[in-house]
């Protein structure tokens, strides 16, 4: 899987996905995600891509001809299927869902906005998708882009040691996970639940699924 993210601030992606589990997917060659400055492609002797926007108003838009320039380029060097998705407040919410149907493409490509976001017509001319991390504005796409990556990551071939990892998650079997306990076998004088001690596997799964069930009925009513 490859990620393109079209962003202004490179180093901010390239750093955030360089730590753990995404950082070594990266060095072993499981991913790869490539932060494309979109300032290279202003033809403003400045490097200026952004400019305020028509009808007044605070802030200032990323231009079209920048966004679209640089995606031609980055869309000519990829092989294989790709998605483009608009990081934005205004998308659809970005679930596991979205993530497993992501991970199915060869390439991504993340477009970042800044300040006030990116001219409307660079958007509806590139993106496929627009994809919200929330209903919460954040100062720009950076953030998000890596949010999307770290979850499209794992599931990944490679990426995670085994497939289990992720298969029994909270959202992936449309539950929240059961809970979880390593040594010591009692904290604070709570012991772990004697189910999980007791080595019976048959036991243990059925006792998983039954909290699975209570927890998701606790704590997200709406998912069951
Ligand atoms: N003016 C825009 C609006 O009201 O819809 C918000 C622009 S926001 C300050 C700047 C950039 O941050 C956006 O272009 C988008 O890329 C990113 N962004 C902000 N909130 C986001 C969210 N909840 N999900 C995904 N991206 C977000």
């Amino acid at each position: 899987m490859i990620f393109s993210v079209m962003t202004l601030f490179p180093e901010y992606v390239d750093t955030i996905c360089s730590e753990s589990i995404i950082g070594r997917a990266r060095e072993s060659g499981f991913i790869t995600v490539l932060p494309v400055n979109m300032r290279d492609y202003s033809k403003d002797r400045h490097r200026r891509v952004d400019d305020t926007p028509y009808g007044g108003g605070k802030g200032m838009l990323i231009a079209a001809p920048v966004v679209c320039d640089c995606h031609a380029d980055v869309l000519r060097k990829l092989k294989g299927t790709v998605r483009t998705v608009y990081m934005s407040p205004q998308g659809s919410l970005f679930t596991q869902k979205t993530a497993a149907r992501l991970a199915g493409y060869d390439n991504i490509i993340v477009v970042c906005g800044h300040y006030e976001g990116i001219d409307a017509r660079a958007i509806d001319m590139i993106a496929d998708e627009e994809i919200s991390v929330g209903d919460y504005v954040v100062t720009g796409g950076e953030l998000p882009a890596c949010l999307l990556i770290d979850a499209v990551s794992r599931l990944c071939p490679g990426v995670l040691s085994d497939k289990e990892c992720y298969e029994n998650e909270s959202f992936s079997s449309g539950l929240l996970e059961y809970p979880q306990y390593t040594r010591p076998r009692t904290f604070e004088g709570v012991s772990v639940p004697q189910v999980l001690l007791d080595g019976n596997h048959e036991d243990i799964e059925k006792w998983r699924r039954r909290e699975a069930l209570r927890i998701t009925a606790d704590k997200r009513p709406d998912l069951l």
